[in-house]
């Protein structure tokens, strides 16, 4: 194991990286909400206002913006309770070059590419 634990900036930086992501995504939704709700003029009303406002928005975001938006609420948790930048499959520490290109990844290189290995006889 080669990783080292990131450092107070890093982490910072990784941290912003998340938010500014989940913004993106979220902005994403907002512009569509608005585009739907011009089109939506003639639709029902009331069935529209019977639908929770969250529930909206996770089923109108596409499938990978959804994972990616979950993905990013967890790492953030993760950040919040020092456990960020840990591998979910294995607990080693997962590098901190592959953090910054992934900032919302929750598993090591080596886990990846295993889980990867896996899920491609499947397909
Ligand atoms: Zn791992």
């Amino acid at each position: 194991m080669n990783a080292t634990e990131l450092t107070e900036v890093e982490l910072q930086n990784l941290k912003e990286s998340l938010l500014f992501q989940k913004g993106t995504i979220l902005n994403k939704t907002h512009e569509f909400k608005e585009e739907q709700s011009s089109m939506a003029a003639v639709a029902d009303e009331a069935e529209a206002a019977s639908q929770d406002i969250s529930n909206n928005i996770s089923i109108h975001l596409h499938e990978r913006d959804r994972t990616a938006l979950y993905a990013i609420e967890r790492a953030l948790g993760k950040i919040a309770d020092g456990t960020y930048g840990q591998c979910e499959a294995c607990s080693e520490l997962i590098s901190a070059r592959r953090l910054q290109a992934r900032p919302f990844t929750a598993l090591c290189i080596d886990c990846m590419e295993e889980q990867e290995s896996h899920s491609s006889i499947f397909q």
